[in-house]
């Protein structure tokens, strides 16, 4: 091929990626199960059996047929050892069925080693037509224990809003039935109240609870434009932690044999592909709110947590800030990313209340919209939280010298003496107050107290000392109560 040509190949090869989303390149299928049907079978039942291990938490089926276009139809059903799992008859070519949740027509529940057996019906196949069909098995799929879609619901780059902290009935969540009474809220509740904020993703994050997958896996499809982001409350004794990323059981049990401490736990988290963020650390403890202060003993190492809800929702009336816990953590040299949570237990709140579906909202900048994508932005502290739960507002700060440029979340080399260009960036926030402070709490001057345009851009200039710090820019109403906070640029960490 030509260079010419090579080049016009791949600049298809890109326009087709960005037309359509590409599916994450799936695991390698354990099992294959591949033969022909032909025309005498019509009507008949093509039974095809194979070996389950000890172990398996999670079966995915993808199915492919040739001569659908010459009216060839097989009808899917899949039995474990014991029951009847589900059938789908002609109309799901990849399903997948776990311990926590499956694809609707099938049945979640227990993954039993031993003999299963796929069915195939064979609904219609034309005299003296010979057909083939392949059936790929995966054990433990990567992609459908972490996500609920195998595909992004949208491919550019840019800032994404959502809310990662809430409840349902799979927990203690609640919302007014039809005639009012309050009853456990179902998933839909919460994901219809997430959708009309305008946000784009949520975490369902019910205590303890691996059950609300079932019901995201169904609502996912529906929810074309909201991504579902796997997560639940890991409640314990001594304080509570949201897992990002994973449908799987997490024993959650600290002091048990199992989990000894709260790292026992927070490594089975991270051998699950999860991220865990500390929720309301600064919260009154004791029987005021038992287990709600982030106090386990031995503490946790700090290496394993990749955020903190510096913002919660509160109890309707104002937000439940944990500054004191971020600030010592800072101070201590980590890294973890400031986010916020509503802890919404009543979808149908109304916006204006704290701690409503989106109040606060974290916004995340993210390369698509996509489980993989917003858990990478988290982990890279590309965050701002919105605290006015907006559709619009945005902040951005960066700071350049010799080394180069840095974005909130992002460190930067700072040499003694160097001179260090920051800039705040901010839409949307026109008459705010715009704050830039050096470790938590020391104003830095911008020469810019009241933002004057929607759309503006702050600068100032601040001489390093070549010691570790970190800087952080916040948007105020002029009340001085907080609008926006970003994540700090890190010097020297
Ligand atoms: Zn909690
Ligand atoms: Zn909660």
């Amino acid at each position: 091929m030509s260079r010419f040509k090579f080049l016009i190949a791949l600049a298809l090869l890109h326009s087709f990626a960005g037309a359509f989303a590409a599916p994450a390149t799936p695991d390698q299928p354990q099992v294959v199960l591949k033969g022909t049907v032909s025309g005498d079978q019509n009507h008949k039942f093509i039974m095809l059996p194979f070996t389950v291990p000890a172990g398996v938490h999670r079966l995915t089926v993808d199915i492919h047929y040739t001569d659908r276009e010459k009216q060839t139809v097989l009808n899917t059903e899949i039995s474990d050892p014991i029951r009847f799992r589900g059938t789908s008859g002609s109309n799901k070519n990849h399903f997948t069925i776990s311990e926590s949740d499956a694809t609707p027509s099938f049945l979640p529940g227990a993954i039993p080693a031993g003999t299963w057996t796929l069915t195939f019906g064979v609904s219609n196949i034309r005299q003296g037509m010979t057909s083939s069909y392949e059936a790929d098995i995966r054990f433990d799929s990567r992609m459908d224990d972490s996500s609920f879609t195998d595909r992004p619901l949208e491919t550019s780059d840019r800032w994404y809003r959502g809310d990662l902290h809430m409840h349902t009935a799979h927990s203690d969540g609640t919302c007014a039935s039809q005639s009012g009474r309050m009853v456990p809220c179902p998933v839909f509740s919460t994901a219809e109240a997430a959708a009309k904020r305008g946000l784009d993703f949520i975490a369902v994050t019910d205590h303890n609870a691996t059950a609300q997958s079932n019901s995201l896996r169904e609502l996912q499809p529906y929810f074309d434009r909201l991504l579902f982001i796997p997560g639940r409350e890991v409640t314990t004794m001594a304080g509570h932690t949201n897992l990002f990323g994973s449908t799987r059981y997490l024993d959650y049990r600290v002091g048990d044999s199992a989990v000894p401490d709260i790292n026992a736990l927070a490594r089975q988290a991270q051998s699950l592909g999860g991220i865990l963020s500390i929720n309301h650390a600064d919260s009154p403890g004791g029987e005021i709110c038992r287990g709600c202060r982030w106090e386990p003993d031995p503490p946790v190492d700090m290496h394993l947590i990749a955020a903190i809800e510096v913002i919660n929702g509160g109890d309707g009336e104002g937000y439940f800030p944990s500054f004191n816990f971020w600030q010592k953590q800072l101070e201590a040299g980590y890294r973890p990313t400031a986010i916020g949570g509503s802890d919404n237990h009543r979808s149908d709140w109304p916006m204006q209340k704290t701690g409503s579906v989106g109040s606060p909202t974290t916004v995340v900048y993210a390369s698509e919209l996509s489980v993989a994508a917003i858990l990478d932005g988290i982990r890279s502290g590309h965050v701002f939280i919105d605290l006015t739960g907006s559709t619009d507002r945005i902040l951005e700060l960066h700071a350049a010298d010799s080394n180069g440029t840095a974005a909130m979340g992002d460190v930067l080399a700072a040499k003694d003496g160097e001179d260090l260009r920051i800039s705040i960036h901010a839409l949307h926030c026109s008459a705010d107050r715009v704050r830039l402070l050096l470790d938590g709490n020391i104003p830095i001057a911008t020469g810019t107290e009241i933002l004057g345009s929607s759309d503006q851009t702050v600068t100032s200039v601040w001489k390093s000392d070549g010691k570790r710090h970190w800087i952080v820019a916040e948007i105020e109403d002029q009340t001085g109560a907080l609008d926006l906070l970003g994540n700090p640029v890190y010097l020297n960490f």
